[in-house]
């Protein structure tokens, strides 16, 4: 099941697409199952969960922190971390930078913009982010790399409202690229889910997260 999922989710996404198979809440048996049909890219919501289940999978697993990071958990994921796609504030970028640092590893991250409607979605605004790209923030934090943005549509049947949201963020993507090139190698814009990603791949996203269309429902 978790194979022919990823094997025809893969196809639809072809190979400038990324693929992150979402796992959180899942047993380490299924997360092996999907290792072994070759996807190598899993994504988990919380830090402790994430350091958990790693201490126990093949060590070539690119682990994708997508939820929400706890300051003070940090620490237990940047000796391993992927890609910390929930840099949602400055203060994030000051954390991670302290613990990559500690572990001599320059960690990959995205930069979360707040494209949703509901308030418990985390991220910068698009002026915030500006503002912040503004500073050279290789030079302020030399063990993270940026390499794009991330966002979350609101949750919603209005198919037009998801699509609004995405083509904006694609936007100030492309701004990103162009008037911020020495924030680092921007090339990774992460959106889309299990209900919304085929919106997400026509707003040009190249990386998704996807969970429940791979493992299940969640409980
Ligand atoms: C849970 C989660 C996903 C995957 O959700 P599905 O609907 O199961 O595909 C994607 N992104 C984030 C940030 C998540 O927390």
């Amino acid at each position: 099941m978790i194979a022919e999922n990823i094997a025809k989710l893969k196809e639809e996404l072809g190979a400038e697409v990324q693929l992150v198979a979402v796992s959180k809440t899942k047993p380490v048996a299924l997360l092996q199952e999907a290792y072994d049909a070759g996807q190598h890219h899993l994504g988990e919501n919380r830090i402790q969960e994430m350091a958990d289940k790693q201490a126990e999978l093949p060590n070539d697993i690119n682990w994708h922190m997508i939820g929400h990071v706890q300051g003070n958990k940090i620490k237990y994921m940047a000796p391993f971390v992927y890609m910390v796609h929930g840099m949602d504030k400055p203060k994030r970028f000051k954390e991670l930078e302290k613990e990559a640092a500690k572990n001599k590893r320059t960690i990959d991250c995205l930069l979360q913009i707040h494209i949703a409607e509901e308030d418990s979605k985390f991220g910068f605004s698009y002026s915030e982010a500006e503002q912040f790209l503004q500073d050279d923030i290789t030079q302020k934090f030399p063990h993270l790399r940026l390499r794009g943005l991330m966002g979350m549509a609101t949750f919603t049947d209005n198919t037009a409202q998801v699509e609004r949201e995405f083509k904006g963020l694609r936007q100030f993507y492309e701004q990103v690229q162009r008037d911020f090139a020495q924030a680092g190698a921007i090339n990774t814009l992460s959106m889309g889910m299990s209900g919304d990603y085929e919106i997400a791949l026509e707003c040009g996203s190249n990386m998704v997260r996807i969970g429940s269309a791979i493992f299940g429902a969640r409980n």
